[in-house]
């Protein structure tokens, strides 16, 4: 991949890159970046005006092209994704849609895996087989399933590894590699793994996505997206998708954000930790029947993770034999678990549902665990005695 980017990510060590900023002459030395509170930017001269309206998206010109608080949030996530360019929208959704609809047009097809987060799903199903775009929706464990799904006017391969709910994974360099081959563009969902533990751009991926409301924002306090690739593709986005549709993050959510990445490697490392040792613990009690999290030996593509992620995400699910209306009962007891969507703040949450990588067995609930920054050890005595709690004992 190609670097242009305005930090020298030559010697890239996250943790220094989140917390080291370059200079910057019109903020008075003032340590934090400010939020440029503005619509609009003025100009001393009509010359100086259409020199900077010419390259409205390269120029403090309006907001809704380029703001220097969201500037500088992009450049920084574009550095951590190893990408040229990236753009700031105002929900994971609004970046998703205009990153689709970048690389598309009517009479395209679409191939999809078919664990992707709903929402995405029923953007490519439900609304754009309006304007004449079909989407075939694979299991993208193996590649095989893409290659047969490939139709002579496929234009995007869109993944999402791991997916939601079962964390599936996608052979990242094979996706590119069928890609490149048929002409097709590819998008990934990087969301679960955040830039620090997968770079998606690296295995020749051509846009990546991140819902900033998880991870990055990191506090359970915002909403936002980005979308981050090379800079031809990112200009064309920028153009048409970006300015047109106008979903931008807003400065003072991107100074809340630019805050957030400062701790972002310190948290993803504590929370790979709790999640891990919350699935280990899980996996050893006889009536959950299967941990889904890429982190344990028992993940059925265990080493494609150690081939193309660095670290693991703390969001996981459990499947479990108990009926429903039980392990509902069990997550209600629960003290330290909130229940609710969403995920990637400081809090543990949790969803009990019906759900199940296995079609044929309905009386098996799905369990989906977010685990935030508690200590580990509290969240699983926190389990253990809502089973008891519930007249289940745990061996
Ligand atoms: C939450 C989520 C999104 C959507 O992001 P929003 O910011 O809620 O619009 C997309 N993909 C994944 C994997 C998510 O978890």
């Amino acid at each position: 991949m190609k670097k242009n980017n305005t930090y020298d990510n030559s010697l890239l060590d996250y943790q220094t890159a989140v917390v080291h900023d370059s200079h910057d002459d019109r903020h008075h030395g003032a340590v934090a970046f400010p939020i440029y509170q503005n619509s609009l930017f003025t100009f001393p001269t009509h010359d100086a005006f259409d020199m900077a309206s010419s390259k409205f998206l390269d120029n403090h010109v309006y907001t809704r092209g380029n703001n220097p608080s969201v500037f500088e949030l992009e450049k920084r996530l574009a550095l951590l994704e190893d990408g040229e360019k990236a753009r700031c929208f105002a929900s994971g959704m609004a970046a998703i849609s205009a990153a689709i609809l970048s690389t598309i047009q009517s009479g395209d097809h679409v191939i999809c895996v078919d664990e992707a987060y709903g929402v995405t799903k029923r953007f490519l199903n439900d609304y754009l087989s309006n304007y004449g775009i079909e989407t075939t929706f694979v299991d993208g464990a193996s590649i095989e399933n893409l290659v047969s799904a490939v139709r002579p006017n496929t234009k995007l391969i869109y993944l999402e590894s791991p997916t939601s709910m079962v964390f599936k994974l996608q052979d990242l360099k094979s996706c590119a590699q069928l890609a490149k081959k048929i002409g097709a563009i590819t998008i990934i969902d990087n969301t679960w793994a955040s830039p620090c533990f997968q770079n998606p751009l690296q295995f020749d991926i051509d846009l990546v996505i991140h819902s900033i409301s998880k991870y990055i924002g990191g506090h359970s306090d915002l909403v936002g997206g980005v979308v981050i690739g090379s800079a031809e593709l990112i200009d064309k986005l920028s153009k048409n998708e970006f300015l047109l549709l106008g979903g931008i993050m807003t400065p003072h959510t991107a100074n809340q954000v630019m805050r957030s990445l400062r701790t972002l490697p310190l948290r993803m490392e504590k929370l790979q930790a709790n999640g891990l040792y919350v699935a280990k613990y899980l996996e050893q009690i006889p009536f959950i029947t299967k941990v889904n999290h890429p982190g344990l030996p028992s993940h059925e593509q265990y080493s494609l993770v150690h081939s193309q992620m660095k670290g693991l995400g703390s969001l996981f699910s459990f499947e479990t034999t108990l009926p429903y209306h039980i392990v509902r009962n069990w997550g209600d007891k629960l003290t330290y678990f909130r229940i609710g969507v969403s995920w990637g703040g400081y809090e543990s949450l949790i969803i009990v549902t019906k759900q199940t990588t296995d079609q044929k067995k309905d009386s098996i609930s799905l369990v989906r665990i977010y685990i935030g920054l508690e200590n580990p050890q509290i969240l699983v005595n926190d389990m253990l005695n809502a089973f008891k709690e519930i007249g289940i004992y745990v061996p």
